[in-house]
């Protein structure tokens, strides 16, 4: 059984004694088998004696819209039991006050990498993700932090985050889990009903097209063109489809990462690929 702790007190007098081998899972709850993987992969990574604390909080600070904040979907009983199967050590549910102790705390700045793609249509949800990241690292001090790739901006923003601050903890990035038709499981996708559902399918389908696309030698532009075809309906809006390098700019190498984002009904949806690009044609 894990440990529910619920405040910073709690949190270091649990972790006091543990030794440094502790693994931290940052989530905002609702947990699925999204979470599940990064949570058996830290479980892996610290071994059966190592410490695998599991943070539940949603970040208001990353969220550039009220409604969509209130509306996350919240079950810390569920994420109890999920979190304990899963092999956590320590469930952390801390308060608002916990993690912004006071109203004028400095934000960290994402920069660049927190200004494009999703940060274009959501200014500051980079800066307010950097910023909780940089505190749960503060307050857990953890010696790996278990990330999925299904948020690869995010995991770049927290790459910078720990290379620039030279915060000694190293990143792991979990596989995206998806559901047997091959959407990425996601907490917002049980705000799809069952039509938008279906419609959410064309992103892996999508995201498949285009990888076809790119390992039969396609140029970029049409890569990008193939996959904005698959997606198309009016019920879809598409934010971007983009092919781009590690640092989000124009890929010169040979592999880039296929970006989606896209809107069914009021639920944003993101996901992405990795793409081998043999004889790169721009
Ligand atoms: P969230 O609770 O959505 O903020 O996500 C917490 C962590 O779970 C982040 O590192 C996400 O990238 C990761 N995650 C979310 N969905 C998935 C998924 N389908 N597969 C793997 N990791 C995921």
């Amino acid at each position: 059984m894990a440990l529910l702790v619920t405040s910073n007190t709690q949190l270091r007098n649990s972790l006091a004694g543990l030794g440094d081998n502790v693994a931290l899972v940052p989530t905002m709850g609702a947990l699925h088998e999204g979470h599940v993987a990064l949570i058996e992969l830290a479980r892996k990574t610290v071994g059966k004696a190592g410490c695998v604390v599991v943070s539940d909080f949603i970040n208001p600070t990353q969220f550039n819209d009220d409604e969509d904040f209130k509306n996350y979907p919240k079950d810390v009983k569920e994420d109890f039991l999920i979190a304990t199967a899963a092999g956590a050590n320590i469930l952390w549910v801390p308060s608002r006050d916990d993690i912004y102790p006071s109203e004028d705390m400095n934000m960290v700045k994402a920069g660049f990498l927190g200004e494009i793609l999703e940060g274009s249509d959501r200014p500051g949800h980079f800066d307010g993700v950097a910023t909780v990241v940089n505190r749960l690292f503060e307050l857990v001090v953890p010696k790996y932090a278990i990330f999925g790739q299904k948020d690869l901006q995010q995991i770049l923003v927290i790459k910078e985050l720990i290379k620039t601050n030279k915060i000694p903890i190293s990143l792991i990035v979990g596989p995206t889990v998806r559901e047997s038709d091959g959407l990425a499981l996601s907490s917002r996708n049980s705000r799809l009903d069952s039509h938008q559902r279906e419609l959410a399918k064309k992103i892996p389908v999508a995201l498949a097209q285009g990888y076809d696309a790119a390992v039969s030698g396609a140029r970029v532009v049409d890569i990008r063109q193939q996959v904005r075809e698959a997606l198309e309906h009016p019920e879809i809006k598409i934010h971007y489809v983009e092919l781009l390098d590690d640092k989000l700019e124009t890929v010169t190498n040979n592999h880039g990462w296929l970006l989606v984002s896209v809107t069914i009904g009021n639920t944003r949806l993101i996901d992405n690929s990795f793409i081998p690009l043999g004889n790169l044609n721009c």
